[in-house]
């Protein structure tokens, strides 16, 4: 009973988990080996360098006791006098009223870079696979751009469950958002999918009052910040497991301490045009600098400046658990119409009221083979041009953002 719950839970996006191939080297090899080394490469330098610092800095304490009489008194009464209050670390105000840092009020946030650890038990560890490079490093290169982008701004306090690559399990993840007071939880990741047709972001929250609220709030603000980085958005969503509760571990364990959490799926490793926003450490370091920009802007914080209270949010408490859409798109049809030259012009309606439709892919041999997933234009019906023969047997399939989708054919 436990062990297929963990399973479940310790699974970020059910499709990730369900697909990850470990043989499946499909695709380029770019960045990711590349990332790969270059993080060993760059922790033996850093190492190097800081040997060599260490030295130099000790050599030139050396040097400086030699040149310098001992002087005891000035010593003394340094000493003797009041540790000298901390400068304001950072950030002074536009205005010209003087913020204390220590007494304004903070954020705590707390950055979770899915996955980690050496994967040799539980390849979950590793999070999902994809072009020779695992998804566990390029979540915490993200997160940690995202602090380094949260700490130019006042108010905000941030911890990290993990800077490293080690494992921790959900539930440990959760209790240190509990343990340093954690206010909001986010957890980052990058997505997969079972036919490697998906792309674009999405965010999952609880299904539940006012953790939904925060959480979809923070989460469609970030998900602002990844449309801009060229992202197609899948929108801030919720899944439930079998008994009704939030169907993420990571969302129901920080809930059951209190705290609202959210899941960021930035894109998919499995998918070109997406991978191309993550092959390179730049890359993931303008992922994690839009994630802390998104959700500072939802907090009403600034760069640069600490305000004496945090701005009121305006949060919408949903009366009821926000159910996710469990059916595929309703009233789908399609009409061709000849245009000549061999030109038809499609039209394609779906219809999705518990959600929206997202995609569409078509078929020329009556459903044997699609192409790659098209994202659908707003509204009910879109219009399109092919190049036809007439002969073809042509089959549409329509998604929903819940990756549903309803099939139809001639
Ligand atoms: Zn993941």
């Amino acid at each position: 009973m436990v062990l297929p719950m963990l399973i479940i839970s310790i699974s970020m996006g059910a499709a990730a988990w369900m697909v990850i191939d470990r043989n499946d080297r499909s695709g380029e090899i770019t960045g990711p080996v590349i990332l790969a080394y270059a993080k060993e490469a760059e922790a033996v330098c850093q190492e190097a360098f800081s040997e060599q610092e260490r030295e130099k800095a000790a050599a030139l304490a050396e040097a400086q006791k030699k040149a310098e009489p001992e002087d005891t008194e000035s010593e003394e009464m340094e000493s003797q006098e009041p540790e000298a209050p901390k400068e304001p670390d950072t950030i002074p105000n536009a205005e010209d009223e003087e913020v204390d840092p220590d007494m304004a009020p903070k954020l705590r946030i707390v950055l979770d870079p899915g996955h980690g650890g050496p994967g040799l038990k539980d390849e979950q560890e590793l999070g999902a696979i994809y072009r020779d490079t695992y998804e566990k490093y390029l979540t915490l290169e993200i997160a940690k751009a995202m602090q380094e982008e949260l700490s130019q701004y006042g108010n905000i306090e941030i911890f990290m469950t993990r800077d490293t690559d080690r494992a921790l399990t959900l539930k440990e993840r959760a209790a240190y958002a509990e343990s340093v007071g954690g206010d909001l939880l986010v957890s980052l990741h990058l997505n997969a999918s079972l036919e490697h047709n998906f792309y674009g972001s999405e965010v999952f929250v609880s299904a539940f009052d006012h953790f939904y609220a925060r959480g979809a709030g923070v989460g469609e603000s970030i998900l602002n910040q990844l449309t801009d980085y060229g992202f197609v958005s899948k929108g801030v969503k919720t899944r439930l497991g079998s008994k009704g509760a939030d169907y993420y571990g990571i969302i129901r364990e920080c809930k059951s301490l209190g705290i609202p959490a959210l899941i960021v799926e930035h894109g998919y490793m499995d998918e070109d045009s997406d991978w191309a926003r993550m092959n390179t450490t730049d890359a993931l370091k303008a992922l994690g600098r839009r994630d802390g920009a998104g959700l500072a802007a939802y907090y009403g914080l600034e760069k640069g400046k600490i305000l004496s209270e945090l701005p009121t949010i305006d949060e919408t408490i949903p009366s009821s658990v926000v159910r996710p859409d469990t059916t595929p798109p309703e009233e789908v049809w399609y009409r061709k119409e000849q245009q000549g030259d061999g030109r038809w012009l499609i039209t394609l309606h779906g219809v999705e009221r518990e959600s929206r439709v997202m995609y569409y892919d078509y078929s020329l041999d009556g459903g044997e083979t699609y192409s790659s997933l098209k994202l659908w234009d707003k509204g009910d019906t879109i219009q399109f041009p092919m190049s036809l023969t007439g002969e073809e047997q042509l089959a549409f399939r329509v998604y929903n953002n819940y990756e549903l989708r309803t099939e139809i054919g001639n």
